[in-house]
């Protein structure tokens, strides 16, 4: 007797825009786990451009919804500002829900989304998707039973080259440059053997936008935990090779043991590569939205979800304890 395989789940992607277009569609396609169903674009960006010619485009997640009562799952890859509402409305439809990061807004819509889950027995998936490197994982193991001295995130891009014409990112709501800066505070919650808390942060906001522009964090472990200090700079504005790394020095040799007289980890290109006491360990493609697709896949097999909201908590705790400065303007 031959068995057969189980027929995609179908899915609908809310928000057509440059994550939607560069990794959700390639990744649907080649995990081969969801059939792309539909996709909702308000002011009709284009589907064919992305060869998708074939896929029906609504103007609205409530008019998909209705229109494909079966749907399974959808992919809500808006800004944040609008994804409480959408994620709501899509849950207690029925669907499962896979949500780009930053996952909310606030501390307080992420908690709703929560027990909107919960109240309607789906599957609630807030992806990290810079976690979803082995570099990070092998980092993790490395880490667990070491003690970190100190760790240095360094996460400075272009963001004219990165979100061109995007003024949703400088909008209240829009996280500025806690947008990339989340995906390094992703990574650390991942990584660190105990958590840090936000001492003091400095954010610069440009005079005619109304989130950050650039940032510096520092945190720490607390008293007697296994982690010593971790800064963080964000920069929005770095010109010519672009930095996404976190340095991690340890005085402990870990449960996989990194090395006598203190080991040096580096995680470098937004977590892909890392290098230990400066010698290359591991450096993989980037396949970080078809690792999303497959655990949302699974978590929907197993009847569970993944929220993680310690990310968002550190960039809401930098805004509460941070200084505010204005910086120059910002144009495109
Ligand atoms: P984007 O290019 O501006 O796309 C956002 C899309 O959301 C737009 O096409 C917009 O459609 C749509 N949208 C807005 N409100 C909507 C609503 N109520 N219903 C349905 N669609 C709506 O932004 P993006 O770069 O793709 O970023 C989206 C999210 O992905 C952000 O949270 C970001 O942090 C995350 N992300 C981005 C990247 C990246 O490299 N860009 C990487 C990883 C994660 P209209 O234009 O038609 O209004």
């Amino acid at each position: 007797m031959t068995r057969s395989t189980p027929a995609p789940l179908t899915l609908g992607i809310v928000g057509f825009g440059k994550i939607a277009r560069d990794q959700h569609v390639p990744a649907i396609a080649a995990t081969g786990l969801f059939r792309l169903a539909a996709v909702v674009s308000p002011h009709g960006g284009a589907p064919e451009e992305a060869g998708l010619s074939d896929v029906p485009v609504f103007r609205s997640q409530t008019e998909m919804l209705a229109a494909l009562p079966g749907l399974d799952a959808v992919a809500i890859c808006t800004p944040p500002a609008v994804r409480h509402a959408l994620t709501v409305e899509a849950l207690r439809a029925g669907k499962h829900v896979l949500i780009e990061k930053p996952p909310a807004a606030t501390l307080t819509e992420l908690r709703l989304l929560l027990d909107a889950a919960e109240g309607a027995k789906r599957t609630l998936f807030a992806a990290w998707h810079s976690r979803f490197n082995a570099a990070v994982e092998e980092t993790r193991r490395r880490l667990a039973g070491a003690t970190v001295r100190h760790a240095a995130i360094t996460w400075k891009e272009d963001v004219r080259r990165w979100h061109p014409g995007q003024d949703w990112i400088f909008a209240a709501g829009g996280f500025g440059v806690f947008d990339p800066g989340i995906n390094a505070l992703s990574i650390l919650t991942e990584i660190l053997p105990a958590p840090v808390v936000v001492r003091d942060a400095e954010l610069r906001v440009p005079a005619n936008r109304d989130t950050p522009i650039a940032a510096t964090l520092r945190m720490e472990g607390v008293a007697g935990s296994a982690v010593g200090t971790v800064t963080a700079a964000f920069d929005f504005l770095q010109q010519g090779e672009q930095t996404w790394t976190i340095a991690i020095e340890t005085d402990g040799i870990g449960a996989e043991g990194i090395g006598a007289g203190g080991g040096r980890l580096d995680l470098t290109h937004g977590g892909t590569r890392l290098s230990v006491d400066g010698v290359p360990m591991l450096a993989e493609p980037d396949a970080e939205y078809q690792g999303i697709y497959r655990r949302f896949h699974h978590l929907i097999a197993d009847a569970a979800g993944d929220v993680d909201a310690r990310p968002l908590q550190l960039v809401a705790d930098a805004c509460l304890v941070g200084r505010w400065r204005t910086t120059d303007a910002f144009h495109w």
